[in-house]
């Protein structure tokens, strides 16, 4: 099985891609626009932030909660190398262009690799094996291939795996209340729900106030968490959840963390 280790990011053998390639607009998450392939201002020549302990109060809480689940490493030292963008234009252009593909193969990894831990039929679970083997030979492609691939095409064929995976954790929470993919809740009040086995795909909670939410073995993929309040919440268990989701999320000393995930530094 993937090391988990390896789905971690590890900043000290990247060339600080994700604050070189991604773009950002100025809002409340970042303070600057910058476009994709512009080294950010706060970036020294030997790749670390030059702001690194002080993100929120000079306005980059974006980066406090951007997780790239090991693909900086992985393009830095592998498919590339060990070669930085800094030697030649031709190099930093298709670096800048492989990392936003390998990013999203190593959230597949991340996601694929707490799906095959789960309780699913074996029918299933091989199914997510042979997804997890195909993916992980992708991140071992060469840029032109990294570049050219149909990483949408992949990404949604391991999304239906990965629903399968979750439909068969939830099949004993049932109720149109339990429904709530894609749902806008954004400031909702949601304090004290029972979520339990909630599918919660990709909803919008941004300021919802989750106190004492009862969140076990909800499905939380992709679900917009900042600013939620989740003082007190029950998260055991809850499914593909992430530390950046977490990360960007309010909570305390009594929110209840799966085993995977560590309590916030700011909580
Ligand atoms: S502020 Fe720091 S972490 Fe954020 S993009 Fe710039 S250099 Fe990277």
């Amino acid at each position: 099985m993937t090391d988990r280790s390896n789905l971690l990011a590890d900043c000290g053998s990247c060339f600080g891609l994700c604050c070189v390639a991604l773009p950002f607009a100025a809002s409340t998450d970042f303070a600057v626009d910058k476009k994709a392939g512009q080294p950010c201002v706060n970036l020294r020549s030997d790749s670390r932030c030059g702001i690194h302990t002080r993100l929120r109060e000079k306005g980059f809480q974006g980066c406090t909660v951007y997780d790239c689940f090991g693909a900086g490493q992985q393009v830095s030292q592998v498919t590339f190398g060990g070669r930085d963008w800094r030697e030649d234009p031709a190099t930093a252009r298709r670096m800048f262009a492989v990392f936003p593909v390998m990013r999203q193969l190593h959230e597949l990894l991340r996601y694929l690799t707490e799906a095959l831990a789960m309780e699913t039929p074996r029918g299933l679970h091989e199914e997510l094996r042979s997804a997890l083997d195909a993916t992980e030979r992708l991140t071992a492609s060469d840029p032109e291939t990294l570049v050219e691939l149909d990483v949408a095409g992949h990404r949604a064929g391991v999304n239906e795996l990965l629903l399968r995976a979750s439909e068969a954790v939830r099949a004993g929470f049932r109720g149109k209340r339990k429904e709530r993919r894609g749902a806008d809740l954004m400031g909702a009040r949601l304090k004290g729900a029972d979520l339990r086995g909630a599918n919660l795909r990709g909803a919008l909670l941004v300021a919802a106030d989750l106190r004492g939410a009862d969140l076990r073995t909800a499905d939380l993929i992709g679900a917009d968490f900042r600013d939620a309040d989740l003082r007190g919440a029950d998260l055991t268990g809850a499914l593909f959840l992430t530390q950046s989701q977490l990360d960007a999320a309010r909570g305390d000393a009594a929110t209840v963390l799966p085993a995977s995930l560590t309590r916030p530094s700011h909580w």
